[in-house]
C-alpha cells in the first residue's frame, strides 16, 4: 500500500465484520490517553490528553500530526486507546453474556444444559452448515417425548415453562441421553455422508431462519440448577445497575423450582474478572458449540480467548478530527476540554 494519494479503487470480491480484540486496539493507537486534560490554558493540545497531537490535530490552525506530519486537511486521524483498570462488559454484548454466563457452571463452566439438548444443537447447527434446513428441523424429532432424562424441547413440560432440575436424572435417563447421542450422531454421518456424494443438495433458503430459531432455543432454554458435571447447585444472576448479582438460595431443597426470591437469600457480585475467567474456561470446552452460535468469535479465533471479546479491557479513542464538534461563535473549539483546561 503505497501514501494516501496512491491507493485505488478496488471492488471487493466478498465482505465480512469483525471486531478488534484488545491487543489490536493497543497496537493500532499512536497514543495511550492518561491525562484527564485535553487542553491548556491556551487551547493547546497536551501530550497524553484526549487532543494529543499523535492522533491528529483537531483544528486547521494548529500544527501537523505528531504521527503522519501531514497537515489537517490531509492526515487521515490516528487511533489513541485509554486502559481501563477492570474490564467492564462490552455493552454490544451485554445480554448475551449475561445470558451465556446464566447458563454456564461458575464452578466448572460447563454448560448447565441438559446433554440430550446440547447434542441435538450441535447436530442442527451442523447440518445448517450444510445447508439442509428440513433434516436440522427433522433432527428434533429423534427425541422421544418419554424420553427419560431433563432436556430436548419435547421433554420441556409443554409451554408451562417448569424448570427441570438435574434432581430428574436417573440412572435410566443416562443411558437414553448415550442412545440419543448415538442416534443423533448415527443420523448426522448419514445425511453428510449423503450431502457428500450429491445426493442431497444444501439450501440457501430458510436456512438462516432456521438457524436464529435453533440458537434462540438454545440460549431460551431454562438453565439447570445443579451442574451434572461438578453436582455443584448455581445462584441465579441477575444484571441490577450495571452490575451482575448472584443470588444463592439459602435452603435449596424447600421448593427450589421457582421460589420467588426470599430476602433472606445471599447476594454478592459476580465481577467482570471472575465472569471472563468462567466465560475463557467455557471457551476451552465448548469452542466447536460457541462460534456455530455466536458468529462474532469465528473471526477472533486468532485469539487465545475470543470470548473476551465480550468484554473490554481497553478503549479505543477516535481522531478528535473524527469525533463531533460543538462550535461557540466563529471559534470551533472542544468546550468541555477547554473548560476542564481551566479548572
Ligand atoms: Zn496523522
Ligand atoms: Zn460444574
Amino acid at each position: 500500500m503505497g501514501t494516501i494519494g496512491d491507493q485505488l479503487h478496488f471492488l471487493p470480491s466478498s465482505i465480512s465484520f469483525s471486531i478488534f480484540s484488545a491487543d489490536e486496539v493497543r497496537k493500532l493507537s499512536k497514543v495511550e490517553i492518561t491525562s484527564t486534560v485535553g487542553l491548556n490554558d491556551l487551547c493547546q493540545p497536551l501530550p497524553g490528553g484526549l487532543y494529543d497531537l499523535r492522533m491528529g490535530p483537531y483544528m486547521r490552525d494548529y500544527g501537523v500530526c505528531a504521527t503522519c506530519h501531514l497537515n489537517y486537511l490531509h492526515c487521515p486521524g490516528h487511533l489513541g486507546h485509554i486502559e481501563l483498570t477492570f474490564p467492564v462488559i462490552n455493552p454490544m454484548f451485554r445480554s448475551v453474556a449475561i445470558s451465556l454466563l446464566s447458563r454456564t457452571c461458575l464452578n466448572c463452566s460447563a454448560l448447565l444444559v441438559p446433554a440430550p439438548l446440547l447434542t441435538l444443537v450441535r447436530t442442527q447447527l451442523e447440518l445448517l452448515e450444510l445447508g439442509l434446513a428440513a433434516e436440522a428441523l427433522a433432527a428434533a424429532d429423534l427425541i422421544p417425548a418419554s424420553s427419560a432424562s431433563a432436556g430436548g424441547p419435547k421433554r420441556r413440560r409443554a409451554d408451562k415453562d417448569v424448570e427441570l432440575d438435574a434432581d430428574m436424572v436417573d440412572a435410566d435417563a443416562v443411558i437414553s441421553d448415550k442412545q440419543l447421542s448415538d442416534k443423533l450422531a448415527g443420523y448426522l454421518a448419514d445425511l453428510k455422508e449423503r450431502h457428500r456424494s450429491g445426493e442431497l443438495a444444501g439450501q440457501v433458503r430458510n436456512v438462516v431462519l432456521e438457524r436464529r430459531t435453533v440458537i434462540r432455543r438454545f440460549l431460551g432454554q431454562r438453565p439447570l440448577k445443579q451442574c451434572t458435571q461438578c453436582s455443584r447447585r448455581q445462584p441465579s444472576l441477575n444484571d441490577f445497575m450495571g452490575q451482575i448479582v448472584r443470588i444463592e438460595k439459602k435452603d435449596p431443597g424447600k421448593n427450589s423450582i421457582d421460589r420467588p426470591t426470599d430476602a433472606n437469600d445471599l447476594r454478592g457480585y459476580l465481577t467482570t474478572v471472575e465472569a471472563r475467567d468462567v466465560l475463557r474456561k467455557l471457551w476451552t470446552r465448548e469452542k466447536g458449540l460457541l462460534c456455530a452460535v455466536f458468529g462474532v468469535l469465528n473471526s477472533l479465533k486468532h485469539c487465545e480467548f475470543p470470548t473476551d471479546c465480550f468484554f473490554l479491557e481497553v478503549l479505543p479513542v477516535t481522531s478528535p478530527r473524527l469525533r463531533p464538534r460543538r462550535e461557540a461563535s466563529r471559534l470551533s473549539i472542544p468546550l468541555r476540554a477547554a473548560a476542564m483546561a481551566a479548572m
